[in-house]
């Protein structure tokens, strides 16, 4: 998608340059050269830069897309809605006055003494180092070992480090931790991992001031919107691995049942705790949890969130909804100097607890569940931080070379494959970033690509979803989507399937049906299908409102990373035009971007990717 934007701007700019002059011709193609575009669909083919730049092309069946005139008044206008509505979002409290009693200001010193910024300065800056010959050859045991030392480098433990307090903020009336208390709890949700956690990391800085217990509790519920078995034992297997190293840290890992408001304030009571600290997720029903929570929880202890899985946190890369990637990317860009920092190790806590708690009984766990257990799980996908960490070695290693250019064919390992592990927290983007970045002298364009997607798309989602409480309905449209989406509601739909059709790939379309056959067999489809995918739903079904709900049911029920505020962008976008622009006017779709089976053969080996599956399938049946 990020290509397809910037396809949209370089060609608004090559209508303005050929309509001058020479000079601007010439501009014009370096324009067209520099953007070197390896085109994601139907409306963004070569052919189409030049129609959508005004030169003819014979090749071109189909009218190029184009944006509409209007489009900007209409975009300031709405935006102005968004920003009007999100203006009375919570605003961050000052965070950080938690600390009760505790030499604050001697500690603030000695942190300024220590501070790792210098040593940040040449991991982080331009002088970043770069990749030596064994980062190629590395055994997976080396590559951990290495991450690992590099947060030894940084500083001895969290309690020496200066957190950035932008990070953190305070939702609860009381903001101080109370030093009567015997403990503080991390309640871990979207961020299912030990290192690399900025809320783990602040809770044991919180703990170590107060040199008290640090306890992490995870609330499990037993259903999750439309995720099945699949995503569950993913998740579970990957917190049995937190309950492990959480123990080899002198750290109780407690696994608690039912919402977080029921369970953590008896936990609380029981283990005189102080003060909570969690992570951080746009998405309206842990939103709910939280905001439950802050309510059940008494008057004197205080919750703090920090943002985890942002590299800038949500509330500070933007204070409104933006409009696209090209509103936020510079605000983004701009504050990476102060977040994109190496992490402190968080270490062997100090305060243990009295008693360690029992090993955890995860069959017990997954007892608890009420969910399909028909989706199977995937066996490409191990669940926990350390098969993260192999995928993005070999990623790093074999992939990264081709990301830049063919992440958009889909029978090519080209991509990261990190979304699985990304969505539930067992690695953090910020970690996969400072990796990739290493790479940069062999893979500069990629590892720019790379940044991109992960970065600014993904937080651009997660703005997306946290400023606008329809992110899920077309309700959450711009109104020229709207309007032109109800304009043509009543076009006649070259096909119509049901549910039940789609979910079992019975359509005309061959290439649709391996792609839905990818996503039920692997829980993954490839990032570029997702987008033809979608589309189709809408062509397909009898409104808009039911393209909407079944694209994200089969997400969410499949796929290992739904359930995610990209995959709700990832079907807003595709549907109803969220971060894009009106393009030329056509049947059932309006001014939504289009997507045909020709352009995808014009882009990649359409036959090979359809036998690919259609042989799995066959194999599946025997
Ligand atoms: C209809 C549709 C549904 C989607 N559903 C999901 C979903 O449920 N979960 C999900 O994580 N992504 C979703 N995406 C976005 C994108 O397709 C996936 O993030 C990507 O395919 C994941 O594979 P990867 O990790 O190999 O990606 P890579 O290309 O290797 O990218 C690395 C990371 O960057 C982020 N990223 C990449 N592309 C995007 C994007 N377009 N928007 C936001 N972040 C991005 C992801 O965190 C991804 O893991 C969806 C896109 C569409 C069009």
């Amino acid at each position: 998608m990020a290509e397809q934007e910037e396809f949209a701007i370089s060609a608004d700019l090559v209508n303005k340059l050929r309509s001058t002059s020479y000079r601007a011709q010439v501009a014009y193609r370096q324009i067209k050269t520099a953007s070197n575009l390896t085109m994601a669909e139907e409306g963004s083919s070569k052919e189409e830069i030049k129609a959508a730049a005004g030169e003819s092309s014979t090749k071109t069946k189909e009218k190029a897309a184009k944006p509409t005139k209007g489009e900007k008044k209409e975009k300031s206008s709405s935006n102005e809605k968004d920003q009007k509505e999100v203006k009375d979002k919570q605003k961050p409290k000052n965070a950080e006055r938690p600390v009760r009693n505790v030499e604050k200001r001697k500690a603030e010193k000695s942190l300024q003494e220590e501070s790792p910024a210098k040593k940040l300065k040449a991991e982080n800056g331009a002088s970043e180092p770069e990749p030596t010959e064994d980062v190629d050859k590395m055994e997976s045991d080396d590559f951990i070992k290495k991450i690992d030392q590099r947060r030894k480098d940084v500083c001895e433990d969290v309690s020496k480090f200066k957190f950035n307090k932008k990070r953190v903020r305070v939702l609860s009336e009381e903001e101080d931790f109370s030093d009567e208390s015997n403990g503080v709890v991390y309640w871990m949700s979207r961020d299912q991992r030990v290192q690399d956690n900025w809320a783990f990391l602040y809770a044991q800085r919180l703990a170590m001031k107060l040199e008290v217990p640090l306890y992490v509790c995870f609330c499990l519920v037993p259903k999750f919107l439309d995720a099945t078995h699949r995503m569950f034992d993913f998740m579970l297997k990957g917190l049995a691995h937190v309950e492990k190293e959480c123990r080899n840290l002198n750290i109780p890992f407690y696994l608690l049942y039912g919402d977080a408001s029921k369970a953590i304030p008896p936990f609380l009571k029981e283990h005189n705790i102080g003060g909570v600290v969690t992570d951080f997720t746009p998405l309206r029903v842990p939103a709910k949890w939280v905001e439950d929570l802050k309510n059940a929880l008494p008057s004197d202890v205080p919750l703090c969130q920090v943002d985890a899985h942002n590299l800038v946190p949500c509330w500070e890369a933007s204070p409104k909804l933006e409009y696209g990637a090209r509103t936020i990317r510079n605000k983004i860009h701009n504050q990476l100097g102060q977040f994109l920092t190496e992490f402190p190790p968080l270490v062997k806590h100090p305060h243990p607890p009295k008693k360690m708690p029992s090993n955890i009984d995860w069959k017990k766990a997954d007892a608890t569940l009420q969910v399909d257990r028909s989706v199977a799980e995937v066996t490409w996908a191990k669940p926990g931080s350390e098969a993260a960490y192999k995928t993005l070695q070999s990623f790093c290693e074999k992939r990264l070379k081709h990301f830049a250019t063919l992440r958009n064919d889909p029978n090519k390992q080209a991509l990261s494959n990190l979304s699985p592990w990304i969505h539930f927290g067992q690695i953090s983007v910020q970690r996969c970033v400072l990796t990739v970045r290493l790479y940069r002298s062999k893979s500069s364009e990629s590892v720019n690509a790379f940044i991109e997607e992960a970065v600014i798309r993904r937080e651009l989602a997660d703005n997306f979803c946290y400023y606008n409480k329809h992110y899920d309905s077309i309700k959450g449209a711009y109104d020229w989507a709207k309007k032109s989406l109800a304009l043509h509601k009543g076009d006649k739909r070259p096909y119509l399937y049901t549910r039940d059709q789609l979910e079992t790939s019975q359509t005309h379309d061959d290439l649709w049906n391996a792609a839905q056959f990818q996503l039920v067999l692997e829980g993954k489809m490839h990032g570029f299908l997702r987008m033809y995918w979608a589309k189709k739903i809408l062509e397909w079904t009898t409104s808009p409102e039911e393209a909407l709900a079944i694209s994200i049911y089969l997400n969410d029920k499949y796929s290992l990373d739904g359930r995610d505020p990209n995959g709700y962008v990832g079907c807003m976008w595709s549907i109803c035009g969220i971060h894009d622009q009106g393009w030329a006017e056509r049947a059932v779709f309006g001014k939504i971007r289009y997507m045909n089976y020709q352009g995808c053969k014009r882009k990649f080996d359409v036959p090979g990717f359809v036998l690919k599956y259609k042989k799995k399938k066959m194999e599946m049946k025997k």
